[in-house]
């Protein structure tokens, strides 16, 4: 069991996202986007406060069409980086992790 938690937290991005889409049924998508949306640190960021979006969890969801200029990123303080392996910042500006992927 140990040895599975281990190799989970130090899967990559790429290796976490296919086995949860693998596993993952419609609505725990919707629920896990849900609880992505509620830990997302994009609120407080000031790229983020700056634009006059109201979207948020880039990471998830893709490019901020309000987002132009990068003003600085929280992403690195966010659970999600940790939980997903996530390898990038500014995903307002730049897309989502899975299109910043190798996937
Ligand atoms: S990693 Fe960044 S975009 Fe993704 S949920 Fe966290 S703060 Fe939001
Ligand atoms: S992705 Fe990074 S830069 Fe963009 S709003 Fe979120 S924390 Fe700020």
């Amino acid at each position: 069991m140990a040895d599975v938690e281990e190799r989970w937290a130090t899967a990559s991005f790429e290796e976490k996202y296919k086995a949860m889409m693998a596993s993952m049924t419609e609505a725990d998508q919707k629920r896990s986007t849900e609880q992505v949306t509620y830990m997302c640190k994009c609120r407080t960021c000031p790229t983020y406060t700056e634009s006059g979006d109201t979207n948020l969890a880039f990471c998830n969801q893709g490019k901020s069409a309000a987002t132009q200029e990068q003003k600085g990123c929280l992403c690195s303080t966010c659970p999600m980086t940790k939980t997903m392996s996530l390898r990038w910042d500014y995903y307002c500006t730049q897309g989502s992790a899975l299109e910043l992927s190798d996937l």
